[in-house]
């Protein structure tokens, strides 16, 4: 054999650059599900579902086009598994297959590419690793931007890719004359709520996937969610059907309503493209062209569009890039010292906070949670809690059906947690309660008081809100965007500042309990 291609799980890209000079004469390629990515931390079911069956629908996409794969899928007997890692498989199977070379999209994940690269080594073959065309900044361009650069600045390297790729401009200035319109984006659904929302789409499972739910719930029955409920693409035709019910139905309202939230409604206007792109079974710039058109065509806002392309060829392209410039040291940062568990409400959803229940009805439900019920409530209590920001980030790929290693770390230990120290965002994203008032419904629910840091009702968001400033006010002195709010710290008396404490301390007693 010439070449054993190597197709990892998040790289199922019928364009891919593995596949470029392929030749079935003398190549194959090796696909592997791996036991160890399900359980090293209990990988909620429908993250399974959704990584087996796509892997499964690609291997049968390329056996179609006349393509030898060697596929390893688990049984419901882990007794039977050849080996619980991928590099294991690898390595158990090569010799046998005898090629000269090992052929990889370059892997998203640094700890894959590191054992791959030992494995090689052991087997005595050439690993050649190919750039990924899926992103529109390759990991050597976005290194060139931040050469020289005193800090990363998302807005910068933003303007950057649109000027460069001619997204949204008109001629050397932004379309419609402002980069960003985040003023318009921050509206909430006030007491009416959001009434009649557009439908989510849902992709009935066919038999393969219906085979990788059996699989799933004889092998792994004990892991957060529920199996039989996966209903979302797992092929490139679902995937853009799924993004062209996005663009005709919930882009026009997205911008608008993005920063809200709404008890009982997990989607409101979210694209929910996030997994099939991560897998790869959607192209970003499909996403943006077909958002720029519709805006071309008077069928979205610009400030609707914009805010989608931003999330897309910004802030995505962004956090890639600073994993591969700062890993691995990125995933050992731990500014703020935390070291806490999560509580067990992350895993089971039972709390009597309002607001943490619905996110996690959410989470348990689809693997899913917008992006404000991420960073603004399930984020934000594991920062005040004090939760150790690397747990954060693995309960997150845990939890979510388009967490992978490249794009949770960074927003996670990151930009949610501030564990790099403002690597990714230039201060902690800490609020209290008030602004899940604010920003929802989920108070008017729930036996807690916003505006309350102490006593029976206090809202527990807001407690540790107060704690967290008054912990960390000496190493967060410095930092220009939280001098309001550590004025107001200050303002405090001292006997309330002790009772804060006191709270503080009582909750996490209580919550630590159940962890
Ligand atoms: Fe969440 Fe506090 Fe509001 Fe309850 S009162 S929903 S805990 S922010």
């Amino acid at each position: 054999m010439r070449h054993l291609v190597l197709v990892l799980g998040d790289q199922l890209d019928p364009g891919s650059a593995a596949l470029d000079d392929f030749d079935p004469e003398q190549d194959a390629v090796w696909m592997g599900e791996v036991a160890e990515e399900a359980t090293h931390v209990p990988a909620h079911q429908q993250r399974l579902v959704l990584f087996f069956s796509a892997m499964r629908h690609f291997r049968d996409r390329l056996r179609e086009r006349g393509i030898k794969v060697h596929y390893h899928a688990l049984g419901p007997d882990p007794a039977a598994d050849r080996g619980a890692d991928f590099v294991t498989l690898l390595q158990a199977d090569v010799p046998a297959l005898a090629p000269q070379r090992l052929v990889v999209v370059e892997p998203g994940d640094w700890r894959v590419q590191r054992r791959l690269e030992t494995a090689a080594a052991a087997l005595g073959l050439p690993l050649e690793q190919r750039a990924d065309r899926h992103f529109y900044c390759s990991r050597e361009g976005f290194r060139d931007w931040a050469r020289g650069r005193k800090g990363l600045v998302l807005e910068y390297f933003y303007r950057h890719l649109r000027r460069h790729y001619g997204v949204l401009m008109d001629g050397d200035q932004p379309a419609g004359g402002a980069w960003n319109f985040d003023r318009d984006n921050r509206e909430t659904f006030g007491r009416e709520g959001p009434g009649e929302l557009p439908p989510a789409p849902s992709f009935e499972p066919d038999a393969t996937t219906r085979e990788v739910i059996a699989l799933v719930q004889a092998r792994f029955p004990g892991h957060p969610g529920d199996a039989a409920a996966f209903d979302q693409p797992v092929t490139p035709e679902q995937a853009e059907a799924a993004l062209d019910s996005f663009i005709r139905h919930r882009l026009p309202a997205f911008g608008t309503w993005q920063d809200a939230i709404w008890t009982g409604e997990p989607f409101l206007y979210h694209a929910r493209l996030s997994a099939a792109l991560n897998l790869h079974l959607l192209d970003p710039r499909r996403c943006v062209e077909a958002a720029v058109a519709a805006w071309e065509a008077g069928r979205a806002p610009l400030n609707a569009v914009e805010g989608f392309v931003r999330q897309i060829l910004g802030w995505r392209e962004f956090v890639r890039g600073v994993y591969w410039l700062h890993m691995p040291e990125y995933a050992g940062h731990n500014a703020l010292g935390h070291e806490g568990a999560l509580p067990a409400c992350y895993w089971d959803g039972d709390t009597d906070m309002a607001c943490i229940a619905d996110a996690m009805r959410s989470v348990l439900a689809h693997g899913y949670a917008h992006h404000i019920q991420r960073l603004m409530v399930l984020g934000l209590f594991a920062q005040l809690y004090g939760v150790h920001p690397y747990r954060f980030h693995e309960w997150h790929m845990a939890m979510y059906l388009d967490a992978v290693d490249w794009v949770s770390l960074p927003n996670t230990l990151g930009m949610s947690q501030y564990g790099d120290g403002g690597i990714v965002g230039s201060k902690p994203y800490c609020a209290s309660g008030a602004y899940i008032s604010r920003m929802s419904n989920a108070c008017r629910q729930c036996r807690y008081d916003p505006r309350q840091a102490t006593g029976e009702g206090a809202c527990p968001f807001t407690t540790l809100y107060w704690d967290f400033l008054d912990r960390h006010a000496g190493r967060l002195r410095g930092n220009r965007r939280l001098q309001f709010q550590l004025r107001n710290l200050q303002r405090k008396p001292e006997e309330e500042r002790a009772a804060i404490r006191r709270a503080a301390a009582a909750l996490r007693e209580r919550l630590g309990a159940g962890a």
